[in-house]
Order: structure tokens, then C-alpha cells, then sequence
């Protein structure tokens, strides 16, 4: 898995939603509901970031591309500390 491309933010253009490194629909039942605590979504849930992009699209994107850079942050931190 290469970690030095932008699939974080392509991802977000197609709707994705990170969780630990892995990429799920923002729809999806298993996050939908679940509410993120990261800096940037501060207890947002995925379902409220689709209902911000319907009523402001940048705003919304922004925040899923955002969220998504620091879970693959995060997971790229926790991958590289299991190596050591
Ligand atoms: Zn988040």
C-alpha cells in the first residue's frame, strides 16, 4: 500500500469516507451514524457531512478531504510504529 499518493483526496471527490485507512461510502451503514472525533469533524457524523455538502458542496468536501488526510495520517503514524 503506497501512502505518497492522493487516493485520501481523490477518494473524498467520489464520496469516500476514511476509517483507520480504510475507505468506505459516507452512506454506509457501518459509519454513517458513528460520530467522528478527529480536529476537523468534532463529533460530526458522516450522515451530517452529506447533509452540509447538500446545502454547502465546498464546505462539506472540505471537511471529508480533511478528515480523510488525518486517518491516513494516523494510520500511516500507527503502521510505522508497529515497525519499530
Ligand atoms: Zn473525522
Amino acid at each position: 500500500m503506497s501512502y505518497s499518493n492522493l487516493s485520501w483526496f481523490l477518494d473524498a471527490k467520489h464520496g469516500l469516507y476514511f476509517r483507520n485507512g480504510i475507505p468506505l461510502m459516507l452512506n454506509d451503514s457501518e459509519v454513517r451514524f458513528e460520530e467522528c472525533n478527529c480536529e476537523v469533524c468534532k463529533g460530526m457524523m458522516p450522515q451530517e457531512i452529506i447533509d452540509l455538502m447538500f446545502n454547502h458542496k465546498e464546505a462539506g468536501f472540505r471537511i471529508l478531504v480533511l478528515h480523510n488526510l488525518l486517518d491516513m495520517q494516523r494510520t500511516f503514524q500507527k503502521e510505522r510504529l508497529k515497525r519499530k
